[in-house]
């Protein structure tokens, strides 16, 4: 039979966790996911894989054995939907038919949209901790790096984990900074954006940081090519006159965030706003044309930050919206943009940045505990040792621990 009363596209944050807080409200509901990945991964320690704190292997499990076993999986990608007709297509060829739909399949890493990426990441100095499989370099790279260039870039917005690209060269730092080589590092931060983070209130922390290590911190530079053998990366810049103009970097260590934006799955699919991103309301995660849809995750339109502290936000807003949808109720519950970004600024301390829609700070301790705007040593223990643990044993079984949706006594503003 392939009639499900809940369709989930993807299993990775978003997908798992709302297959388990709706299971937590309904046991008995009848739930399939559809995710052609053999393994699940934990995206957001491979920053510290990338540091050298986790081994990649403690970031990865078998999908079997987090898919919650009431829940039908098929191994598949989805590769059309058909709202009109409640179904979707699998790449078997088969279609699935649904009560309500809900989409998480996260979004497209660009690689191959900067020439000569592709074929040297995980060697000549290229590393880039968006992969599991290269994750590891960039610790390797750090480890032998003893002076010399070491460039790390970040793409134009939006991206997944927007600090990460900058955690990744405080770790660096840290380490050289430890190790008495900082002095003969040169170091660089290319950002394509114009500011070093997009909530204010946790810039001068960093700002510190920078002045710290003694990084060369260029705004508005956009990595468009790499040399991998020559080892020279490209960068596209503004001059003062107004004109693009590309600049050649040498590098001995290149840390790259990739271009990202919506899957062609997604941007192909009448589910999609104009730039191709799921398209939904941002309170209710419904999707703004189709009631029996939802979406969540690095794949959606809404305006938050794309975090896995997000998903586990959105993820009980979904469940509830969407048993309301199928005893035809409104939607109620409300999803306020929380998210979160732990900037690892050194080894042992992180600036601890929460905030929701327009970035309006919402920290989840009090301040005498963890002051977000300041480094600190506990919220360095709870990214290394709680997070993960919340991860696999809270979020992907259903356990809301600080994230309880409001639910509005009215319909939302649709
Ligand atoms: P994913 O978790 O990426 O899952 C998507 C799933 O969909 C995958 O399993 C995939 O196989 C599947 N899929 C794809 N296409 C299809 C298809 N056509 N059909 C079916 N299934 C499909 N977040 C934090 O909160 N804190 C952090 O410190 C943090 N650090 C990060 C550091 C790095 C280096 C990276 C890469 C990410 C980090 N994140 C962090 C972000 C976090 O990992 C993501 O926001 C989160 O995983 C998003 O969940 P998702 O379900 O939308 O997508």
């Amino acid at each position: 039979n392939n009639h499900h009363e809940v369709v989930i596209v993807g299993a990775g944050a978003g997908g798992l966790a709302v297959a388990a807080s709706l299971l937590k409200r309904q046991p008995g509901l009848n739930i399939a996911v559809v995710d052609p990945s053999m393994e699940h991964s934990y995206q957001p320690g491979w920053t510290l894989v990338g540091g050298g704190v986790f081994k990649r292997e403690q970031t990865r499990r078998p999908m079997a054995s987090v898919v919650p076993s009431k829940v039908k999986h098929y191994q598949q990608a989805v590769v059309a939907f058909q709202p009109d007709l409640h179904t979707i297509e699998m790449d078997c060829g088969e279609h699935l038919h649904y009560g309500v739909l809900v989409v998480a399949p996260g979004l497209k890493l660009n690689w191959d949209a900067i020439p000569g990426l592709q074929e040297t990441l995980g060697k000549n100095g290229v590393a880039s901790n968006y992969a599991w499989d290269y994750a590891p370099y960039t610790w390797q790279n750090v480890q032998q790096l003893k002076k010399g260039k070491a460039i790390f870039t970040q793409p134009p917005m939006p991206i997944k984990c927007a600090g990460a690209p900058q955690k990744a060269m405080y770790l660096a730092c840290s380490e050289w900074l430890s190790k008495g080589v900082l002095p003969d590092i040169e170091v660089e931060f290319c950002n394509a954006g114009g500011v070093l983070f997009g909530v204010a209130d946790y810039v001068p922390a960093l700002e510190s940081y920078i002045k710290k290590y003694g990084i060369d911190l260029n705004l508005g530079q956009n990595l468009v090519a790499v040399d991998g053998e020559n080892k020279i990366a490209t960068f596209e810049t503004v001059s003062e006159q107004g004109e693009k103009v590309r600049v050649e970097k040498e590098f001995d260590m290149l840390h790259v965030c990739p271009p990202q934006g919506p899957l062609d799955v997604i941007k192909d699919s009448p589910l999609s706003d104009d730039a191709g991103w799921f398209d939904v309301h941002p309170d209710t995660l419904q999707h703004k044309q189709y009631k029996d849809v939802f979406g969540l995750g690095d794949g959606t339109n809404t305006p938050n930050a794309k975090t896995a502290a997000a998903v586990r936000a959105q993820a009980p807003v979904v469940a509830e919206n969407v048993l309301s949808v199928l005893v035809n109720q409104p939607p109620r519950a409300i999803y306020d943009g929380y998210g979160s970004c732990p900037l690892t600024v050194e080894r042992g301390k992180i600036v601890l940045a929460e905030f929701a829609y327009g970035g309006k700070i919402k920290p989840s301790f009090p301040k005498w505990f963890i002051d977000g705007t300041q480094p600190s040593y506990l919220a360095w223990l709870l990214k290394e040792k709680s997070l993960p643990w919340v991860y696999w044993q809270g979020m992907l079984k259903g356990h809301e621990w600080l994230v309880t949706p409001t639910i509005s006594s009215k319909p939302p503003r649709q």
